[in-house]
């Protein structure tokens, strides 16, 4: 692909999991006004809806697209409260705050759950799933985040649906930060429904959220949810009936948000999109690596995403100095979440290619010789919490 220009001039990228950087096309896309009402924007939402269940491969038709207003935690919260019916029971795989969120949106929700904590990053093995499944006859359904994006990692999401699928229980899926830049396709992975926002790798800006759904899924969903604004159900009745959006629909964002789907197209797809974004993050990784940094993780586990690294043991470091002075060079960079060390990460998702991930890694070396680090190496303590883990069963 062509080098991307600078977002704006003066204007920082986004090395975050977002809202990230855009393009300007896309941005340009909100510089007109659309009645809610009128067919033109009801085409829009049409065309929006029909390109997200085309990204589920060629099999999908069994599928329909919602898209919801809010952020992406109003479309889990949607999805969680409208598919598990008031006496289901979800397993809740967390390695990190997604995980976590979900089962305390089940607790708002008021639906039993079992949580199964792996802590701040290990992956759920299928295996794990399997034996949770098997102890407990109750659970109806599976919740699992595809791409942890507090520490980065892909989680195994092929041998966990297995599992799942094997047990005879349906499995939700959060891949708010993964879609549309992972594979999954309803051809490779059981699940019933996806969820994810216009604000990540499709490369939107932030104001709703979407949930790729079983039609039949959707039919079944009637009545079960306790709220009137995130009931999946009746937005989808109500946007099949008349093509429109049950109250306020984010105009700006859609109109964005297709423009954006048009250039992912034009980029490959998600085949496209991933490819780039695995290149930005492996071009990273190299030049921070070179620097003396580590990664939490082993390169099995690394998403094309965030990634985590441990903040170096030189005293001479201070997490707050080191965004300012990336700041200073033009990458907003992101705090890590783990809760033993001292971590942060860098985004690889947005409007960048290798070319910018080059300065990033240029810049950080600018930025520990200003602030006097000699060396990027993490503590002994940091390398000694991180588990060198095997590689999942198959790539998902
Ligand atoms: C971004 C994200 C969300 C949603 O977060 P919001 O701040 O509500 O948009 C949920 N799950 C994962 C894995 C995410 O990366």
């Amino acid at each position: 692909m062509p080098d991307l220009p600078a977002p704006f001039l003066g204007e920082p990228y986004l090395l975050t999991p977002g809202p990230l950087t855009t393009s300007r096309s896309v941005k340009e896309a909100m510089l007109r006004d659309w009645g809610s009402w009128d067919g033109d924007f009801r085409a829009m939402t049409a065309e929006l809806r029909a390109r997200l269940v085309a990204l589920l491969g060629e099999d999908a038709e069994a599928f329909d697209c919602v898209p919801v207003q809010g952020s992406g935690t109003f479309v889990v919260e949607a999805m969680l409260s409208s598919f598990i019916p008031l006496d289901g029971k979800a397993l809740v795989l967390a390695n990190g705050a997604y995980g976590k969120r979900a089962a305390e949106t089940l607790g708002y929700l008021g639906r039993a759950y079992t949580l199964l904590d792996k802590g701040d990053y290990l992956p759920p093995r299928g295996a794990e799933v399997a034996a949770a499944l098997a102890q407990d006859s109750a659970i109806t359904h599976v919740v699992v985040v595809h791409c942890e994006t507090s520490s980065g990692i892909l989680n195994p999401l092929k041998e966990i649906a297995e599992a799942t699928a094997s047990a005879g229980r349906r499995l939700l899926i959060d891949s708010m930060s993964a879609f549309g830049a992972v594979s999954l396709e309803t051809g490779d992975i059981a699940f019933d429904a996806v969820v994810s926002s216009a604000n990540k790798c499709i490369e939107g800006v932030p104001g709703f959220g979407f949930v790729l759904a079983r039609k039949q899924v959707l039919e079944e969903a009637k009545g079960n949810s306790h709220s009137l604004s995130l009931d999946l159900h009746a937005q989808w009745a109500v946007m099949e009936k008349t093509g429109q959006w049950r109250f306020t629909p984010p105009t700006h964002v859609v109109a964005a948000f297709l423009q954006a789907l048009r250039e992912h197209e034009v980029e490959g797809g998600v085949a496209g999109r991933g490819a780039r974004y695995a290149q930005n993050r492996d071009v990273m990784v190299a030049g921070m690596r070179a620097l003396g940094f580590e990664t939490l993780l082993d390169d099995a586990w690394l998403s094309p995403i965030i990634v985590t690294f441990f903040c170096p043991a030189d005293p001479a470091f201070d997490f707050d100095s080191f965004y300012n002075a990336m700041k200073s060079r033009g990458f907003i960079i992101y705090p890590g979440k783990l809760t033993v060390v001292d971590s942060f990460r860098v985004g690889c998702i947005g409007q960048m290619d290798k070319s910018v991930m080059t300065r990033v890694v240029e810049a950080a070396r600018d930025a520990l010789a200003e602030m006097g680090v000699k060396d990027a190496t993490p503590p002994s303590s940091a390398l000694e919490e991180r588990k060198h883990l095997s590689a999942p069963e198959a790539a998902a």
